[in-house]
């Protein structure tokens, strides 16, 4: 805000908000294949608009242009950053970004795997559709009313966007977020305001991990738990 209290480039906020928006979208729904995909391509095209916005922003001061040079070529030295920058384009000419996920699936103490299998998943397979098959295939591991307090089937999932990078993509778009966060907090106090950054965190355990109480909470009054995971 400046003194005036308004916000001096309210259009690259507004833009930054909402990339923020489509990451967590993407953790909401980081079990539904299509649902997720259609997220990171919205959360790709975002963030990929919060520098676009940024450079059109009207009452630019005199020292932007330099500034943002160098910003640019800062920007360009970052691999995550370009590979967005990349990502975006295919996104972009309708093209589609080459995701594919894995899962372990099978027996979760709490949040954490105890026992089962690594697995490829089939790309617009859901997760509720994975513990359907295991509740239909290995259902014996585990006794009916589970009496073990949350023991219980569960998969947990890990999206990978080649395009992206070889690791988890949803960390790797925290990553780029906060980078570009880090930027248009910067550009506040160029503009004249100061802003308080937030930095995103998410928390990956519980959004890569779906559970049978996930998919019905009523599970867990049925088998008497209490405290949820
Ligand atoms: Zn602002």
């Amino acid at each position: 805000m400046n003194d005036k209290g308004e916000c001096p480039i309210p259009d690259t906020h507004q833009k930054l908000k909402e990339a923020t928006y489509f990451l967590g979208k993407c953790a909401e729904h980081y079990h539904v294949p299509s649902e997720f995909l259609f997220n990171l391509n919205a959360f790709i095209q975002a963030l990929r608009n919060i520098t676009f916005i940024l450079q059109s922003e009207p009452n630019r001061p005199e020292a932007f242009d330099l500034w943002y040079e160098k910003k640019q070529e800062e920007m360009r030295q970052i691999d995550l950053l370009r590979r967005f920058v990349q990502a975006r384009n295919i996104v972009v000419k309708q093209s589609s970004l080459k995701a594919k996920s894995t899962a372990r699936s099978g027996v979760f103490r709490g949040r954490r795997f105890k026992l089962g299998m690594l697995h490829d998943v089939p790309l617009f397979a859901p997760s509720a559709w994975l513990l359907e098959r295991l509740q239909a295939n290995v259902g014996f591991f585990l006794d009916e009313a589970r009496s073990q307090p949350w023991e219980q089937f569960g998969v947990e999932r890990v999206w990978i966007v080649e395009e992206i990078g070889d690791t988890e993509v949803l960390r790797l778009c925290g990553q780029a977020l906060n980078a570009i966060g880090v930027l248009v907090e910067e550009a506040h106090r160029l503009f004249g305001a100061g802003v308080e950054g937030a930095e995103v965190e998410l928390d990956m355990l519980r959004t890569q991990t779906f559970l049978e109480t996930d998919n019905d909470p009523s599970l867990i009054i049925k088998w008497g738990w209490s405290d949820a995971v």
